[in-house]
């Protein structure tokens, strides 16, 4: 069965992110922790994921995936900046106790003009301090396109933070095929290699889930703009491949492409037609 979904907004709760989820055919959804811009978080309402887990259950939702703020930047020169990275990302895994079979996704961060090599120490230290903390939502790197000084523009770069991290079982990787392919890496016509590479550098084992998107540019661009399924550089036929790879038929996969909730609804449904069960 294709786990699918789209990201949702969370700002009327878990259980209207539930609902809207089977409203369009999802079976598993995305949303942000807070406001992406940073922000204090509102407190938990617990009655509210309390009827979100029976809906979740009675309806098949699962392994849903809370995404950062992607204005955290655990990387950042300004220590206080990182100091509010850490703050922000504690209190999250802290909430989500409260969801089991949910993951947390991030954005590795820029370096600014620190260099590559420091802020991969800087995302390493960030994730040692956060793991000094039990908690039982795995945390996963997000593959990043390379804009601007983003860190884990390559597999290289998220294999040296996995290395840095005591903790490293509590980590997996979250593979964007946006960004994999603005990234450089060919997945229209060599997704044998790249997973091959992904699995020689990182290991599949890590793989938890798809950020299922296409491209509104060209390979190795380090643009990081998304196109709706079948109408960017990626294709629909390359990322039917990818919803059908042995490798990855079973992970989750989420649509982050430019659509209200009619669009999303038609381009899972598109997307179940064209999984071979
Ligand atoms: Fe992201
Ligand atoms: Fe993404
Ligand atoms: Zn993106």
């Amino acid at each position: 069965m294709l786990r699918i979904g789209c990201h949702l907004s969370s700002s009327k709760g878990f259980l209207a992110m539930g609902k809207d989820a089977v409203k369009i055919g999802a079976n598993t959804f995305q949303f942000f922790t807070r406001n992406p811009r940073g922000g204090k978080a509102k407190p938990l309402d617990l009655e509210d994921v309390k009827n979100y887990l029976q809906f979740a259950q009675e309806n098949g939702i699962g392994k849903i995936l809370a995404h950062a703020p992607y204005t955290l930047n655990a990387a950042a020169k300004d220590e206080s900046l990182r100091e509010f990275a850490y703050e922000t990302m504690l209190d999250d895994l802290r909430r989500l106790e409260h969801i089991p079979d949910a993951m947390y996704n991030f954005h590795p961060g820029s370096h600014v003009s620190q260099g590559a090599e420091r802020g991969i120490d800087l995302i390493a230290n960030h994730l040692n301090r956060l793991f000094e903390e039990e908690f039982s939502t795995t945390v996963l790197l997000e593959t990043m396109a390379g804009k601007g000084s983003e860190v884990g523009r390559s597999f290289e770069e998220l294999r040296s933070i996995i290395d840095k991290v005591e903790r490293s079982d509590r980590l997996g990787v979250c593979f964007d095929t946006c960004h994999v392919f603005d990234g450089g890496y060919d997945i229209v016509n060599r997704l044998d290699e790249v997973l091959k590479e992904f699995d020689s550098v990182i290991g599949l084992k890590r793989l938890k889930a798809v950020h299922l998107n296409d491209s509104l540019n060209t390979l190795g661009c380090h643009k990081d703009r998304h196109a709706r399924i079948g109408e960017g550089g990626i294709g629909l036929a390359a990322l039917t491949a990818v919803i059908n790879d042995e490798r990855l038929k079973n992970l989750p996969f989420y649509l982050e492409t430019p659509n209200e909730l009619p669009g999303y609804q038609q381009e899972i449904e598109l997307l179940k037609g064209l999984y071979q069960d």
